[in-house]
């Protein structure tokens, strides 16, 4: 193992994964001991979500919910700036129209859930429910398209889909889950393209600018490419343990649904032509992507723009002498009406007991006033990203600067974290042209290892044989060099790394 290399952080997901046996979570354990049992407890500590009767699907509670609305909003702006419309399709999907596409059947076939039975009968055509809408969607596309006049179609759809799961492991991996899927029909194939890789970036942004987390963009390999696609592009995170998380994908899918579909248009130039579509999604994994790479041992660090509340307003209050409570309630309405997001807590409990509360959900900074402030006309602000005994922590500001301090302060804990998490996706990023260390890094799971690699499906297949690790995403090669994999001519440059 190279020097200064990764320090592994957990090991794998219990097999049983399960609701787990603690479900009150008195205390979050520690991340470096072992991040399954932390991430878990941190969900359900934080309530963002809770275990259901249902197998395989966790309830979304206020918290977690308004979480992914932050995630909603941020994408959505993004996609309408874009030129995308929202729109709905059916769960259901008849069996015929989802076996059109070979591939794409193919690929899905093993997760897909049925409806055969509706209304007291057995159904004449059996309904899957969707495991991803490019058949019901082709299918109305074919139908509203004519002309190129019609071109390009540009729609999101916010929903619900559900592929069959034997393992939950809440935002990771659950049967149904959330996401948003855009799809779109353009006339040529060099403007799916440019659709396809708008849209990688738009993740790409989101991912860093927004959640903070780092992230590889690029096109996958043949063999982790989405059933039906002509080529697939992913943005790939780092975890703690060192496994990646695939936390977008945007497909160019060539002609290939449209002839399944049959969704073709009149061109220009009067010939009869097939459309050239795109697919592309984000989950709500991208939360648990951000829970892993920003939380801490007291729980939740939570980037400014993606947290519900920015800031949580505690006084402290000592017996009859509540103008702490005042002062934090006329400072909560001024940060409100300049548009921050906060609440004031100013429940019957010990000022520490809501500190932890407050720092297991993450919020990015507290605000405390006491009676000395009172006087002094200050307050005290606390940043969630630093922790105890750190000079930064800390800083007593004067009450009428409460609203530039708390800007300034929100900037540089989203700076923070992001850089934190640069830093780490650097230094597990690992280089190599040795085929043994190449071998050893994916099997001890050392990050994100980047190699010259031929691109070719066997070699692919070999590594995961061995390692479990695959490719994530490629990018150019500068000059020739020989695969570290298996010594053929390189193609491209490759991280290589397990996943989840
Ligand atoms: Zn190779």
């Amino acid at each position: 193992m190279r020097q200064g290399s990764p320090r592994f952080v957990g090991e794998t997901w219990p097999v049983m994964s399960d609701e787990p046996a603690q479900a009150v979570v008195k205390e979050i354990p520690p991340k470096a001991a072992d991040l399954s049992a932390w991430y878990t407890a941190v969900c359900l500590k934080a309530e963002l979500v809770s275990y259901s009767p249902v197998r395989g699907c966790v309830v979304l509670r206020p918290y977690g919910f308004a979480l992914w609305e932050k995630l909603q909003q941020h994408l959505d702006a993004r996609f309408k700036q874009t030129g995308h419309e929202n729109a709905y399709f059916p769960l259901f999907i008849p069996a015929n129209l989802l076996q059109r596409e070979a591939e794409h059947v193919e690929g899905f076939a093993p997760e897909v859930a049925w409806v055969t039975r509706g209304g007291g009968e057995e159904l004449t055509e059996p309904l899957a429910i969707r495991p991803t809408s490019e058949a019901i969607i082709g299918v109305m596309y074919a139908k509203w398209i004519q002309s190129y006049r019609d071109l390009p179609i540009l729609i999101n759809q916010w929903a619900n889909v559900v592929r069959w799961e034997k393992a939950t492991r809440p935002f990771l991996r659950t049967m149904e889950f959330l996401w948003q899927e855009g799809h779109t029909a353009h006339a040529s194939a060099e403007e799916a393209r440019k659709e396809t890789l708008t849209i990688l970036d738009l993740y790409r942004d989101f991912a860093e600018n927004v959640a903070g987390v780092p992230v590889y963009a690029g096109p996958k390999s043949a063999g982790e490419r989405f059933p039906g696609a002509v080529e697939t592009f992913a943005i790939e995170a780092l975890m703690p343990d060192g496994k990646a998380l695939q936390s977008g994908t945007s497909h160019d899918l060539g002609q290939n649904f449209a002839k399944a579909y049959d969704i073709k248009f009149v061109d220009s130039d009067s010939a009869i032509k097939f459309v050239h579509t795109t697919s592309w999604g984000v989950s709500w994994r991208m939360l648990g992507g951000l829970i892993m790479v920003h939380g801490d041992d007291r729980g939740l660090r939570l980037p400014p723009k993606m947290a519900p509340l920015e800031a949580v307003l505690i006084p402290i209050v000592r017996t009859n002498d509540d103008r702490a409570v005042a002062a934090c309630q006329a400072t909560a309405e001024r940060l409100a009406a300049a548009g921050f997001r906060v609440r004031l807590d100013a429940r019957d409990e010990q000022p520490g007991w809501k500190y932890s509360e407050w720092d297991v959900r993450g919020v990015p900074v507290r605000i405390e006033i006491g009676p000395r402030d009172v006087e002094s006309g200050t307050a005290v602000l606390v940043r969630r990203d630093r922790q105890k005994g750190d000079p930064e922590q800390r800083r007593s500001v004067a009450l009428r600067d409460v609203e530039s301090n708390l800007r300034e302060l929100l900037d540089d804990v989203a700076a923070s974290l992001y850089r934190d998490a640069k830093r780490f996706l650097d230094e597990h990023t690992i280089a190599t042209s040795d085929r043994a260390e190449f071998f050893e890094l994916c099997r001890n799971r050392a990050g994100m290892v980047d190699i010259a690699w031929c691109n070719r499906p066997e070699c692919e297949a070999h590594v995961k044989a061995a390692t479990t690790a695959t490719s994530r995403v490629l990018r150019p090669l500068e000059g020739s060099a020989v695969c570290t994999a298996c010594g053929e001519p390189a193609q491209v440059r490759a991280y290589f790394a397990q996943s989840y």
